[in-house]
């Protein structure tokens, strides 16, 4: 809400106020905190200056973190000359320190994670390490969508996952139920969709997690749950 004086600032300080020859009024003031009296203009300034800069230093913090990430998983398994594994993909979640990366092979016969396969994970789509305090997630591309959310989904069987390509849509039945805590759960559905985006049919197209039980997060937002998201 913008404040009703200046209508340049958000409002932050909302007065009601009751006019006691008229009963049953009330007037609302929605005024930022310059014309609230609180700070001055410079006050403000400094301070959206200062937010600013922390905001940018954090962004290039992840981006350095992010890149050491990399170079620790592919320079560990690849000369310089090994180009047959490419990353096609990848989301990151601050909050919880995940990291997911698609990988695919240009060759028909290159397994893209095999590189990394530990004895036991044969076969598997999606392999999990744990890399500079990361939950990096390294998840075998597919041009099929629906391939796609198998892999992504592989650990987690039970989650009653599925696609509709037509809507660009991810439903997933058990969307709190993926890791301990429901907000994670959450967050790796949606970066989910954002690497489904990624297979070749709904290329540059949205593709969304839709939520099909949204209350339970409101619930927790109101009552003991976490603050903010
Ligand atoms: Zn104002």
């Amino acid at each position: 809400m913008l404040c009703q004086a200046c209508h340049k600032r958000n409002a932050r300080v909302h007065e009601t106020s009751f006019d006691t020859r008229t009963p049953g009024s009330r007037v609302e003031r929605h005024l930022c905190e310059v014309c609230a009296g609180l700070k001055t203009e410079r006050e403000v300034e400094e301070e959206r200056a200062a937010f600013q800069l922390a905001a940018e230093k954090r962004r290039e913090a992840q981006a350095d973190l992010l890149q050491q990430i990399h170079s620790a998983l592919f320079s560990a398994h690849f000369d310089s000359n090994q180009k047959q594994v490419l990353c096609c993909g990848t989301a990151t979640c601050d909050s919880w320190n995940m990291h997911l990366i698609l990988l695919r092979s240009g060759l028909p016969d290159v397994d893209p994670l095999q590189p990394w396969r530990q004895p036991g994970e044969g076969g598997k789509k999606h392999i999990a390490r744990q890399v500079l305090g990361y939950d990096v997630r390294l998840i075998c591309w597919s041009a099929d969508p629906t391939q796609l959310m198998m892999n992504i989904f592989e650990p987690f069987p039970a989650a009653g996952a599925r696609v509709d390509v037509a809507q660009g849509l991810l439903f997933v039945d058990r969307e709190r139920d993926l890791f301990p805590d429901p907000f994670q759960s959450h967050s790796f559905c949606q970066f989910a969709a954002s690497l489904l985006m990624n297979c070749d049919v709904v290329a540059r197209k949205e593709f969304i997690f839709h939520s099909r039980k949204p209350q339970w997060m409101l619930d927790a937002l109101n009552g003991n749950g976490r603050p903010s998201l």
